[in-house]
């Protein structure tokens, strides 16, 4: 089997699928993640007719279709979980610090039962089209199952990190091996036991399934492009009585998280590495490659945004590879040196540096020696030839707009979001863009999204949109746009205040610089969680500010 589409059991435009009916709701909710799942719940909570709409077969978003060995979330379990429901927190048992991608899967599946979502739910369906009436205030939303619907409004909870990279490599389709992609991974079991595999893309998702694959795999090479900064996560069970604690003081613990940044329990340095001695220094420095959880990047406090300070901890990262890493060039291949520690996305890991003193593990650093193509029997780099029978991608998404880009959306004029994004995605608060009325964006474009907690910042954003709908609704009003100044101004303050961060320093997904032809541009708020409510919050109170009503 070398094609993946055919292990996933998302939709494709099926030929018993001629359901041509045009279903009428007042909001079409699209995609069934994290965000998606809240939202059908909060919007049925509020009245509203709704449905929502899902090309995989069933919920989970990201924790459905990543489903690659090794695959768990790098945000504490008690943080990367709902608030809305106290019973729900009450009654659920995570059983690790960071919950394995099986777990959290279990944990969605539950919620759209206890809450009986799934009836507003329709699976294998992927939304391709949609069109505004601009006389009759509505969309006309067209899938490839065929069926439409006609909606007042239409909400975009398709994910920032839900439309995959695919392989582009030239000689993929002569390859007679097996290939997937961690971005939407067979949910059968694939065996690795006696093959020989190659890994490309060593970025979150690359570190997690590498060691795992290693541990049955013949052999494996991972095809390293770009060194990424990992540390230990130091993983666990959760013990009973840690629950107990926790289950007892979860309100207050839920509300002071949203006091942080990131709406997450991740404390920063506050000592600078110029007033430590250097035993000083390293006692912080172990500290937090202990810790697990705590960003390396935020040792101190001036090391998420000053090179110098940052260098002390690159050299520090530096230091821990090499005592690990037994071969030197190896280590000195894992060591990241063009980019400071925080300006990619930080990754933590079970074993994975110490996997590359396995026996049946070749680093191929594509940094000296890049692929050329791949062949009917492996891969070949400029110099060598890589004999495979399994080849895993693990080459990342075109981030933060590729989802709501990808579907032909056009406004009243016929303009496309995607014609209209081209230079850069403009919104204000990452909620609605000019000229495309009604069109909602949960963790959208110059929202934190990515850069907050993003379970608690779906429950921010479908609250704030379903208070929009109910407050239009009672003020007699149809229609609500981003204003397209005020849209203008927001993303310009959102890139001014990434440009005084490192982010902007390196190539990542978070700049859009993975994808060939994208612009460089960081999307995501970064002036903290509360700032951006009580911005939010702000425009409600004042009609909706900042937006165009009609
Ligand atoms: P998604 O979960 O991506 O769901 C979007 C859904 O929309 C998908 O099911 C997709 O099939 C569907 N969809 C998209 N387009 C269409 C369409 N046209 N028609 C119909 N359906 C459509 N964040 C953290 O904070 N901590 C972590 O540890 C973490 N780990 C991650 C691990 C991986 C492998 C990935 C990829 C991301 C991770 N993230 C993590 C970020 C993650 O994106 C969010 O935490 C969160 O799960 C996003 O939920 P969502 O509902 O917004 O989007
Ligand atoms: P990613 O961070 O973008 O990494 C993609 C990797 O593929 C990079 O190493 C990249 O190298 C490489 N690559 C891409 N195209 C390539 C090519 N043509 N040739 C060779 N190498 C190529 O993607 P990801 O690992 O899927 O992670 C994306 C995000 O999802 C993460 O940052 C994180 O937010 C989230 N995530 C979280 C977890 C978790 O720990 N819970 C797990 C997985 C994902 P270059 O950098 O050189 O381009």
């Amino acid at each position: 089997m070398n094609n993946l589409n055919s292990n996933v059991p998302c939709a494709t435009p099926s030929e018993g699928a001629q359901d041509q009916s045009v279903t009428s709701l007042d909001v079409l909710v699209v995609g069934a993640g994290f965000a998606g799942v809240y939202a059908v719940h909060r919007y049925r909570l509020q009245g509203l007719s709704m449905l929502c709409v899902e090309a995989a077969s069933d919920v989970g978003g990201v924790w459905y279709h990543n489903c690659y060995p090794g695959a768990r979330c790098d945000v504490q379990s008690f943080d990367y979980s709902y608030s809305f429901s106290r019973e729900l927190d009450q009654e659920w048992i995570w059983p690790e610090r960071y919950s394995g991608q099986p777990a959290i899967l279990e944990y969605l599946r539950h919620v759209v039962t206890r809450f009986d979502l799934r009836r507003d739910m329709v699976f294998n369906t992927r939304v391709t089209a949609a069109r505004w009436d601009d006389e009759a205030a509505r969309w006309l939303v067209e899938t490839d199952t065929r069926r439409r619907f006609s909606c007042r409004f239409v909400v975009l909870a398709t994910g920032a990190l839900s439309a995959p990279k695919d392989p582009d490599f030239d000689g993929l389709k002569d390859f007679k091996g097996q290939w997937y992609q961690t971005s939407r991974y067979p949910h059968e079991p694939v065996s690795y036991a006696g093959k020989r595999v190659g890994v490309i893309g060593t970025g979150s998702s690359g570190l997690q399934c590498i060691p795992v694959i290693a541990e049955t795999a013949q052999h494996l090479t991972v095809f390293q492009r770009t060194a990424v900064f990992s540390k230990p996560a130091r993983n666990h069970k959760i013990p009973p009585e840690v629950y107990a604690e926790q289950r007892a003081r979860y309100p207050e613990y839920r509300a002071e998280l949203k006091k942080s940044v990131g709406a997450v329990n991740m404390p920063a340095g506050t000592q600078s590495p110029f007033e430590l001695d250097e035993a000083e220094r390293e006692r912080v420095l172990e500290a937090f490659w202990n810790n697990g959880f705590l960003n390396m990047s935020s040792a101190f406090k001036e090391s998420p945004y000053d090179l110098a300070a940052n260098a002390i901890v690159v050299e520090f990262v530096h230091r821990k590879i090499r005592s690990i890493v037994k071969d030197p060039q190896v280590a000195e291949s894992l060591c990241p040196k063009d980019h400071p520690v925080g300006s990619r996305r930080p990754c933590i890991d079970t074993n994975y540096y110490e996997t590359y003193n396995r026996p049946n593990v070749t680093m191929a650093d594509l940094k000296k020696d890049p692929i050329v193509r791949i062949t009917p029997d492996g891969i070949a780099t400029r110099d060598k030839h890589y004999p495979l029978d399994i080849i895993i991608f693990a080459l990342g998404f075109d981030s933060i707009c590729g989802s709501q880009t990808r579907i032909d959306i056009r406004n009243g004029e016929g303009l496309s979001l995607a014609e209209s994004w081209a230079d850069a995605p403009l919104t204000y608060l990452g909620y609605l863009t000019p000229s495309f009325p009604n069109l909602f964006f949960v963790m959208g474009p110059g929202n934190p999204s990515v850069i907050a907690n993003c379970i608690t910042m779906s429950e921010t954003d479908s609250d704030w949109i379903g208070e929009c709908i109910a407050w239009l609704d009672r003020n007699g009003k149809s229609r609500i746009e981003a204003d397209e100044k005020t849209a203008i101004d927001w993303m310009q303050l959102v890139s001014d205040i990434a440009d005084k961060t490192l982010y902007v320093k390196a190539n990542s997904w978070y700049m859009g610089s993975n994808i060939a032809g994208k612009p460089r541009r960081f999307l995501s708020y970064l002036g903290g969680y509360p700032s951006f409510v009580e911005i939010s919050k702000r425009s409600a109170s004042e009609g909706y500010s900042g937006f165009k009503v009609s």
